[in-house]
């Protein structure tokens, strides 16, 4: 197989009282949520940048550029499906992906399995092909400060 890995990350300032909203899941529970042109979804931007980042087709600002009043507050699955329009053009598919988030509050562990079968879907694959771990940032730094939220997505995608 000829395989071609991809790397995405992202970052939001987190708000208190904004909705937050990660890997397509409204994550109820959480005290902050990102600024961001779009809906703010660290995962889903972190993804979209990992696809076209294994299709080498450019990059998430490039796509989508913030200056863009259509994206004003939109759905970030947009972003993945579009991507992954791209990745299949070039006659790939998706293998897995593998994502990490790092956020102080709350936790993640209640949410995972929904967004691993949502993230699925958009990619595709069955939900056992995509991981999502969760990390804290310790108390120290901009996530651990609560004043923002990462992640971090890798994919790999083979010919189809
Ligand atoms: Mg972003």
């Amino acid at each position: 197989m000829t395989g071609r890995i991809g790397h995405g990350w992202d970052r939001h300032r987190l708000e208190a009282g904004r909705p937050m909203v990660l890997g397509g899941v409204a994550i109820d529970e959480a005290p902050a949520g990102p600024v961001g042109h779009s809906d703010g979804d660290a995962v889903l931007h972190a993804l979209t940048d990992a696809l076209l980042g294994a299709a080498a087709r450019g990059d998430i600002g490039e796509h989508f550029p913030d200056t863009d009043d259509a994206h004003r507050g939109a759905p970030s699955d947009v972003f993945v499906r579009r991507a992954m329009g791209l990745v299949i053009q070039a006659g790939f598919r998706v293998v897995n992906a593998d994502l990490t988030v790092l956020l102080e509050n709350p936790r993640l562990s209640p949410f995972r399995e929904a967004i691993r079968s949502r993230v699925a879907g958009l990619l595709q694959v069955p939900p056992e092909r995509v991981s999502v771990k969760a990390k804290t940032g310790e108390g120290v730094g901009p996530v651990g400060r609560g004043e923002a939220i990462d992640a971090h997505a890798v994919v790999l995608l083979e010919e189809s």
